[in-house]
């Protein structure tokens, strides 16, 4: 499978999934419409069968899905997929999704995983295609390095959801909603300073930026190394932020997204 981050707004990313069997493609999180439609028209170019049959929305925030209503229109989108919950606040919302929901975009096998915290209709797509890596698309829940506000759920819900993400196949790509790479791995090696891997990352991700590039994708076992929000039980993270030993990975999460909320 082939995925396309498109920038969109000041830091967001929207995707181009293509299935590359039948050049099928997704819209993930189209922020606005012209940079899609753009990135679109230019795959086209390059392949001139590309259909693009669906929307897929992690949740209902404006950043998120501004571009759906005038993307769906000017592509003949009929398949807008989001949150059940999220019925009435994703424009073109057609399909209603649930934890353990699947379905197929040509050759790729799509399932959802309901992740809230950050909105109570966050979910996140997980797809696979044998023998590629699997791609995970996480909205603003995780970021490389970092993860979203908790807006609508509360630290032990958003604990949650980050943990089932923790627990997908290592090698899963991760593809975010944000570029906040930078600004989260200050934060990181902030709260972790000994951790290499954060320094590692802090590196490859200046690099990247440099080159005009954007610091997507990670892998799931790259996050375990260095985001602090997976890490909530590293004895130096809880030192650094004065959490107790005793503490639950609920209740440290909660304290280390305090300590990024006010971090500066
Ligand atoms: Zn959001
Ligand atoms: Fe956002």
């Amino acid at each position: 499978m082939r995925v396309l981050p498109i920038p969109c707004l000041s830091d967001n990313y929207a995707y181009l999934l293509i299935d590359p069997e039948t050049n099928e493609a997704a819209i993930v999180d189209p922020s606005e419409p012209e940079p899609v439609l753009q990135a679109v028209a230019e795959n086209l170019g390059r392949n001139g069968d590309l259909k693009v049959v669906a929307i897929f929305a992690t949740h209902h925030h404006h950043d998120h899905v501004g571009g759906n209503e005038e993307v769906a229109t000017r592509l003949g989108i009929k398949k807008v997929y989001g949150y059940a919950s999220d019925n009435g606040r994703i424009p073109r919302q057609s399909e209603f999704l649930e934890e353990g929901s699947t379905f197929t975009l040509g050759s790729l096998q799509v399932r959802i995983l309901a992740i809230p915290g950050h909105t109570l209709g966050a979910i996140a797509y997980v797809v696979t295609r044998e023998p590629s890596d699997p791609v995970v698309f996480t909205g603003d829940t995780l970021f490389v390095g970092g993860c979203g506000r908790i807006f609508e759920g509360d630290p032990p819900m958003m604990h949650a959801s980050l943990q089932k993400l923790a627990h997908l196949e290592p090698r899963t790509q991760v593809y975010c909603g944000h570029e906040y790479t930078e600004s989260n791995l200050r934060f990181a090696t902030h709260v972790e300073p000994s951790n290499q891997a954060v320094r590692r990352a802090i590196e490859s991700a200046r690099k990247r930026r440099e080159a005009g590039l954007p610091t997507v994708p990670s892998t799931i076992g790259d996050e375990l190394a260095f985001n602090p929000f997976l890490r909530a039980n590293s004895p130096e993270i809880r030192s650094t932020l004065g959490i107790e030993p005793v503490a639950s990975g609920a209740e440290a999460l909660g304290a280390i997204r305090r300590a990024k909320d006010s971090f500066k």
